[in-house]
């Protein structure tokens, strides 16, 4: 028998391994994406560490003129002689320490008060696209006081004495370089008196500098924009190729597993028909089985019932094959709902248990309709109610907006809200587990979809699970 050859496939691991596959497939491709991110994140930060020192080169450069400049130099003879001579006060005990460094620093604001405006002015003379903050300070002072060093200042990391330029932000400021000074002097105390004493200063100073330019890392990232613009596109399109071809791969998939899913509903709706003839004919071979009797003409019957149904089974199939157009229709002028009563009719014959209610309203004209398509998308809606669990069916019909409208109601098991969208699709069929309760290709809402589109209408779909299912057939008059 077909049918058994086919149960071969077993459904559910089939679609175990197929979840297997893709989940081996989605974590591949998540760590790659992770490493080419990882490795992507570290090239870009090396790249932002070598522009950013690059820039910090560059702004040092800029402000390279305060170096052997004599006009600072003046500057600072100035506040060293300052410093020189509180220090000699110090030194003969006349002001403490505390006081050398309180009046020192009265002293340099002064100085930065000239520095200030010549800094700007400098620089503007470059005129950079952005800004760069200095500050020089003193860190460390220390006296040499008889063959004894005596610190007299000693910066505590973050809070030196400011020499030019202003505090800036101590964590953000940028050292760019350091500076040890030493100065000597001789001064002679009171040049009229003749014991006047000669004091010999000797004064280690140490300086640092700093530039700070606000906003730096917005300048930086500027710098290498098309870079990280690049390696973002790069990356997002490698995530974009993965989840393309792993959509695809899943479509692929189905549409498969929709063919297997064919084949079984095909090999099972062809075996009844045969399996049925195979009796049939040994029946006949039998020679007890007289032409003309009752025995022989039910056996021919049989046949024949089995014969028209293999017939209408093949048809289904290739009609899916060949697929429906409007070229392919046969139209002609009919009244619909007088045609209506005649398939109802038909339909009601062969479900005599079934309750069919119908209202029809008339509207007389005629619709240009292929009558041998329509009835076949009216019978499949109606032989669905039935197999799919309706005991009463409605028929209605309703003209609006240009469309005359068919509505076919059953109470039967109704469909999903998912899975409402589906079912108009090739082969689809909603099963429930592995097993079919009811026979069927998939095919019957497929066609009258494909017919309803081929006359220029829609078929769409109401249902709620466990009440009933509606189905609208919309065609234009
Ligand atoms: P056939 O090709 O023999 O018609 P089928 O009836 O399974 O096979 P369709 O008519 O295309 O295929 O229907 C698709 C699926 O939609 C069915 O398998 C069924 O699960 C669901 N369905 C269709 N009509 C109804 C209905 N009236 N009530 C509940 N479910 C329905
Ligand atoms: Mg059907």
């Amino acid at each position: 028998m077909i049918y058994s050859t086919f149960e071969v496939f077993n459904k559910r691991e089939i679609a175990f391994n197929m979840k297997k596959k893709i989940n081996i497939l989605i974590v591949a491709s998540l760590v790659a994406t992770l490493i080419l991110s990882g490795i992507q994140y570290y090239l870009m930060n090396n790249t932002y560490q070598l522009k950013k020192e690059s820039f910090v080169k560059e702004a040092h450069k800029h402000v390279n003129f305060l170096n052997l400049n004599e006009r600072i130099d003046v500057w600072n003879d100035a506040y060293l002689e300052r410093l020189r001579q509180l220090v000699k006060e110090y030194q003969e005990q006349k002001i403490t320490k505390k006081d050398v460094l309180l009046n020192f620093k009265k002293s340099l604001d002064s100085a930065n008060k000239r520095f200030t405006p010549y800094y700007k002015e400098q620089l503007n003379k470059k005129e950079l696209s952005y800004h760069i903050e200095y500050q020089e300070e003193i860190s460390n002072i220390v006296f040499l006081n008889e063959k004894e060093f005596d610190t007299i200042f000693k910066t505590n990391d973050n809070e030196g004495i400011l020499l030019y330029g202003k505090s800036l932000p101590y964590n953000k400021r940028i050292s760019i370089n350091t500076g040890r000074w030493q100065s000597e002097s001789n001064s002679i105390d009171d040049e009229k008196e003749l014991d006047a004493t000669i004091t010999n200063i000797v004064l280690t100073i140490e300086t640092e500098r700093f530039i700070y330019i606000p906003d730096w890392e917005k300048i930086v990232i500027k710098r290498m924009l098309l870079l990280l613009i690049l390696a973002i596109i790069s990356i997002i399109t490698v995530i974009g190729l993965f989840v393309y071809a792993l959509k695809s791969y899943i479509k692929q998939k189905k549409i498969t597993d929709i063919k297997t899913d064919f084949i079984n509903n095909m090999s099972h709706e062809f075996n009844t028909p045969l399996a049925v003839l195979n009796i049939a004919t040994k029946t006949l071979q039998q020679e007890k089985v007289v032409q003309g009797t009752k025995e022989y003409i039910h056996t021919i019957e049989t046949i024949d019932r089995q014969n028209i149904r293999l017939q209408k089974l093949l048809q289904q199939v290739v009609n899916n094959a060949v697929g429906i157009d409007a070229s392919n229709l046969n139209k002609e002028a009919i009244i619909l709902e007088n045609y209506l009563q005649i398939i109802v009719k038909d339909f009601k014959l062969k479900n005599d248990v079934i309750d069919i209610k119908e209202s029809y309203i008339s509207i007389e004209s005629q619709i240009q309709l292929d009558k041998f398509y329509i009835n076949t998308v009216v019978t499949n809606v109606l032989n669905n109610a039935v197999k799919y669990g309706g005991k009463h069916i409605e028929i209605k019909t309703n003209v609006i907006d240009g469309y005359f409208i068919i509505e076919i109601e059953d109470d039967g098991i109704g469909i999903p809200r998912k899975k409402q969208k589906l079912i108009f699709d090739k082969f689809y069929r909603i099963d429930s587990g592995d097993i079919h309760n009811t026979k069927g290709l998939g095919l019957g809402l497929y066609y009258v979809q494909e017919i309803m589109k081929a006359h220029g209408g829609m078929v769409n779909v109401k249902s709620t699970l466990d009440v009933g299912t509606s189905i609208i057939l919309k065609l234009p008059i």
